[in-house]
């Protein structure tokens, strides 16, 4: 099965297709977590893509796609994937709609996690990310059980630098204007489902499971 996430920064996306990847045993494909683990490591790559990120801009396409079709070619996403934050652009839709149809395949589900933007700007304010093993929380809504320390991997909990107030601003006008198009892209496909993600985070996830069956 072949999942994309779609929905505004802090909608929820990250969350979501952690559970979806644990319940239907594929594997979870964050352009932004690899951006953000090149950044960590200090590569090229990760030195490049930070320039963008902290201004809340896109990196650009030639950077990002590459990463996301290596990505997927691995053994791993043999039998799908669920991806978190690509396509964010109607030409990385398309590179990977040729890519997929080269090899008689496409996307399943488009999964667009509905938020109004009143909304988003304090989830990003609360949202703690580890930036060890990508585990992400919510100071209010989904906290860690100790308060700055990751659940899963014991380490430092981070508020994101793109997640401060004025670049959350910018990345939503990027949003609206760039990424939101990809709502009618997948309609036209057939494969777009909608579902509110200003409920609670399970009730997000029984939502998507019955889509997903
Ligand atoms: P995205 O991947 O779309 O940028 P995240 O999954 O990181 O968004 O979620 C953004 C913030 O909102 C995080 O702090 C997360 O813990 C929190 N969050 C996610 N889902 C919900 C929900 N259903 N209700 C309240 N807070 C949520
Ligand atoms: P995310 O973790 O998905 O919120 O992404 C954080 C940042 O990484 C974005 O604001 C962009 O700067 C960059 N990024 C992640 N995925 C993409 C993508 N598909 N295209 C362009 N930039 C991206």
């Amino acid at each position: 099965m072949k999942i994309v996430m779609l929905g505004a920064p802090g909608a929820g996306k990250g969350t979501q297709a952690k559970m979806i990847a644990e319940a239907y045993g594929i594997p979870h494909v964050s352009t932004g977590d690899i951006f953000r683990a090149n950044l960590k490591e200090g590569t090229e790559l990760g030195k490049q893509a930070k320039v963008y990120m902290d201004k809340g801009e896109l990196v650009p396409d030639e950077l990002t796609v590459k990463i996301l079709l290596d990505r997927v070619a691995k053994d791993d996403c043999k039998n799908g994937y669920v991806l978190d934050g690509f396509p964010r652009t109607i030409p990385q839709a398309e590179v990977l709609d040729k890519a997929l149809s080269e090899l008689g395949e496409s996307i399943d589900y488009a999964v667009d996690v509905e938020v109004p933007d009143e909304n988003i700007v304090r989830r990003m304010s609360g949202r703690r990310a580890c930036l060890s093993c990508g585990a992400t929380y919510h100071i209010e809504h989904i906290p860690p059980k100790k308060e700055g320390i990751c659940d899963t991997c014991g380490s430092e909990l981070v508020l994101r630098d793109d997640d401060k107030p004025e670049t959350v601003q910018k990345r939503l006008t990027v949003y609206h204007e760039q990424t939101q198009p990809l709502i009618d892209f997948y309609t036209a496909k057939g494969v777009l489902k909608t579902v509110d993600g200003t409920q609670p985070m399970d009730k997000v996830f029984a939502d998507i499971k019955a889509i997903l069956g």
